[in-house]
């Protein structure tokens, strides 16, 4: 399941602000032949595409009605599948009306799959796939079973809806009905019921967990900070750098170890736009996978390389000011853990069950690793490994300006005097020799929701001075993306 998350606050229904006790499931489809989602989901969060006629259902009353469902099933601007949760679940929708014993709103979640023209076996299969994962997804969540859910039709049979007739008047047409779909969810849940729930014995840790501990520890963290971290990428990735989210191993027919090497090799070319959980953080977003792959091609390394990510997960740390006032000031695990799920990880689901088992993981490695002296790296002790190159450049995102690249560090140095506004990076692309550019600007790193205007009201004091940032920059567009780097003129 591609599961995201746009809530319609705007939606009458979510202002009314009332919530049920869910006791079964809804499955809905718009009887309308627009399989987008952006016709119903709104607006635009770049992934979505924009919707031209702007008459989504995140407003009042969306085409003059009083409805709104719990979630939506359709196609991304991509073509691809995804499911967006568009109420908290337990919030009481307007989508089924009434009957003689009541209505539906007051006891079930509901969704909308988009439909299409009916005929489309493979937008069927997909969007049929989608649903069941989404209902046995809810089902787990609240305590239900498949016998707890219904379709509209069923609803109306059963006197708690309007009488409407999806999803029988479409399933059928592919070779299904509701009891097929509830088997079908029976199936999933039971194939995942015994969720591990437990983190790892530690004598079952794998050995990145020290690489991880140690090299966190080296950017000066303290120990709750660096559990609470690793709790997270655990939950994420089980600490594997190559881990692709399970959901995609199907869908892109690759393992992870074969994903890593089509991208390694250029064989595979969407990577950055395949909306697919990828590394130690399951970086998913489009313009984090983008700079996660500009960082790993300007040093050189594998998609996979387990120091190359850690490096640019700590510089996309540094975009996260909030995150890391918590960081630097940690005096417990969980306070940290659950910074880092709310504000940097995330994921869609974010409840307190999901909070309390990565504060466990990030307590596991606190008992395991804390207090304990960290293994020096090598790059601050050890003399340099013979592949050890230092680069002269811009920046470090700016490959093309690079001046040369050196083995000892001396001559790399010179280079940078000889060149003022260049700068030596070592192999993860942190600035080791700030050339003469150093006192006139700082540098920051665009986080999502970031614009020039607030940048420059952030950093300048007054949004109207955002053209300096620009011409520093040497940009023209009014385009930044989360990840970008930018150089603050001096106030
Ligand atoms: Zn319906």
């Amino acid at each position: 399941m591609n599961l995201r998350k746009l809530i319609f606050t705007n939606n009458a229904c979510y202002k009314a602000g009332r919530t049920i006790t869910p006791k079964g499931i809804m499955v809905h489809s718009t009887g309308a032949n627009n399989p987008n989602l952006k016709r119903y989901v709104g607006p635009d969060d770049g992934l979505l595409g924009k919707n031209q006629y702007n008459n989504h259902w995140n407003q009042d009353t969306p085409d003059g009605r009083q409805v709104c469902v719990h979630g939506f099933i359709g196609k991304l601007a991509d073509g691809t599948i995804a499911t967006y949760q568009t109420l908290p679940w337990n919030h009481r929708g307007w989508h089924c009306g009434s009957g003689s014993k009541g209505s539906g709103n007051d006891t079930h979640i509901s969704f909308e799959i988009c439909e299409d023209g009916l005929t489309d076996a493979a937008y069927f299969a997909a969007v049929y796939k989608e649903a069941a994962e989404l209902c046995a997804y809810l089902c787990k969540q609240y305590g239900l079973t498949e016998k707890d859910i219904i379709c509209h039709s069923e609803g109306y049979s059963l006197g708690i809806a309007s009488n409407h007739a999806d999803v029988m008047h479409w399933f059928p047409k592919h070779g299904k009905n509701m009891d097929a779909f509830r088997n079908d969810v029976k199936a999933l849940l039971a194939a995942d019921a015994p969720a591990p729930v437990q983190p790892p014995a530690p004598e079952t840790l794998t050995d990145n967990s020290e690489t991880i501990w140690n090299f966190l520890k080296g950017k000066g963290l303290n120990d709750y900070a660096v559990a609470g971290i690793m709790g997270n990428l655990y939950a994420e990735s089980g600490l594997r750098p190559t881990n692709l989210q399970n959901a995609y191993e199907s869908k892109l027919g690759f393992t992870d170890a074969a994903y890593t090497r089509a991208v390694d090799d250029g064989s595979y070319t969407n990577f950055v736009r395949d909306s697919a959980g990828y590394g130690l953080a399951q970086w998913t977003y489009w313009s984090r996978k983008q700079a996660l792959l500009d960082f790993v091609k300007a040093v050189g390394k594998s998609i996979g390389d387990l120091n190359t990510q850690l490096a640019f997960l700590w510089n996309e740390l540094q975009g996260y000011k909030a995150v890391l006032a918590v960081l630097q000031s940690a005096t417990s695990v969980n306070q940290v853990s659950d910074i880092i799920l709310t504000d940097f990880e995330r994921p869609a689901d974010q409840s307190e069950v999901v909070k309390a088992k990565r504060a466990g993981y990030g307590q596991g490695y606190y008992d395991k690793f804390a207090g304990k002296p960290t293994t020096p790296t090598p790059s601050s002790t050890e003399p340099p490994a013979a592949d050890t190159m230092y680069r002269v450049r811009k920046t470090w995102g700016n490959a093309a300006s690079q001046k040369g690249a050196f083995k000892v560090l001396e001559n790399a140095k010179r280079c940078a005097d000889q060149n003022p506004g260049f700068s030596v990076f070592d192999q993860t692309g942190t600035k080791i020799y700030g050339g003469t550019e150093d006192a006139a600007y700082e540098t920051y790193v665009v986080v999502k929701g970031d614009s020039f205007w607030k940048i420059a009201a952030d950093k300048l004091g007054n949004g109207s001075r955002y053209p300096e940032i620009k011409s520093l920059n040497g940009l023209t567009s009014d385009t930044i993306y989360a990840g970008q780097k930018l150089k603050i003129p001096q106030k």
